[in-house]
Formats: structure tokens, sequence, C-alpha cells
């Protein structure tokens, strides 16, 4: 074996260990149930991509269970199936060099604007921050090829978060934790908002102050 690939074997091993992590933090604040759902993230230095597999419960997964993947969705390393969205993250991460995180989770309120098929207005400050803007809605179409990935990356445009349709929402970050920030701001707008639509029309943040924001 050569000595880059064992350095790359070390060092992905680090970020094995930070996939499983966050896929045990995601499950365990709520965001999935059961083994809906998938996180990955890229090693910078190699480029290959870390997929959580297939019908895997979060709980049990180990460093073992992910899937190693180049940007084409070759299985590089693992003795699982990649989720079968991976080809939507794999889109991601092939036009978007900013991702270094994706997160594709079931948050309960986020699934409530995606079957209204209504965008999530960013009534939060952290998730403005987070997603840069309104939370799109993808339409509805099966999610399991490339070509979800690109039409879903022409509906966010440059923001790092995005409705499916009856089915979930996906989240961008510059690390998996920023994902899963992302995620979880998404879905506290989501509730926001809905709770305030009980009582009137809830006020936006003024786009003057967009570019001011810090969280
Ligand atoms: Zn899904």
């Amino acid at each position: 074996m050569s000595e880059s690939l064992v350095r790359t074997r070390q060092d992905l091993r680090a970020l094995k260990q930070e996939l499983v992590e966050g896929a045990a933090l995601v499950a365990g604040i709520g965001l999935v149930p059961l083994t809906q759902g998938n996180l990955s993230l890229r090693d910078p230095k190699s480029g290959l991509i870390l997929m959580t597999p297939h019908d895997l419960a979060y709980d049990q997964m180990t460093t073992d269970d992910v899937v190693v993947q180049d940007l084409d969705g070759k299985v590089i390393e693992g003795r699982r199936e990649p989720s079968h969205e991976s080809q939507v993250h794999l889109a991601v991460y092939e036009q978007r060099e900013d991702a270094l995180g994706i997160v594709h989770a079931e948050p309960i309120y986020t699934n409530l604007f995606g079957v209204l098929h209504k965008p999530i207005a960013p009534l939060h400050v952290g998730t403005l921050i987070d997603v840069r803007g309104e939370v799109p809605v993808m339409p509805f179409a099966p999610s399991g090829s490339r070509q979800f990935g690109y039409d879903m990356l022409e509906v966010m445009g440059d923001r790092n978060a995005v409705v499916w349709a009856n089915h979930g929402m996906l989240a961008i970050g510059d690390s998996l934790g920023k994902a899963i920030h992302c995620t979880v701001m998404v879905e506290i707008s989501a509730q926001l908002y809905h709770m305030a639509l009980q009582h009137g029309e809830p006020h936006q943040i003024p786009e003057r102050y967009h570019g001011m924001l810090v969280g």
C-alpha cells in the first residue's frame, strides 16, 4: 500500500467517526425517524465522499458501516450499500465546491410545509444566516437520481437548504456540523412559522439587515 493511501485511510477513519457521531446526533434530536434520511461529508484532501449506508438504524451504525465513494459514485471502501439518495449528495458535491457536509432529514414541521408545498420563511435570525434566505420547495419527484440533485440545485440557487415536497429536506454546510446546524435552524423556523400563523401574520427580518447578521 502506498504511503499516501495509508495516510488517506488514517484521515478517513476520523471522518468516519465524525459522520457516525453526526448521524447519532441528528437521530437523537428527532430529525430523522427510524432509518429515514442520510448524511454525508467530503474529505477535503482526497475529495472522497463518506456516506451513511442504506437502511441501517442510526443507533447501530459504526465506522465500519460508512461507505466511501468517489464523485462518480464508485464505492472505494465499505461493505454496505450506500444510501439510495447518494446520487443526490454527489450532485451537490460535484456542483458546489463550498459543500463539505450534507444532511437529508425528515423533521416534522419542515415536512408540514413540504406537504403544503409552501416555502419556509426564515423567521429566526439563525435560519436566515444559515440558509441565506427563504427555504424553497423542490417540486415532488423521485429522489434516487443524479438529475433530481441537479434540479434541486437549481431550485436552491446559492441557498444552503431546500424542502423536498412531501419528503423532508436537505441542508448543505462547509462542514457536517454546519449542515446539521442548518437543518435544526430550518426546523426551528418551520415550527415558529406554523405557530405564528395561528396568531396572525409573522414579521419577517427586514431585508436591509440581511447582510449584517451574526449568530
Ligand atoms: Zn429520503
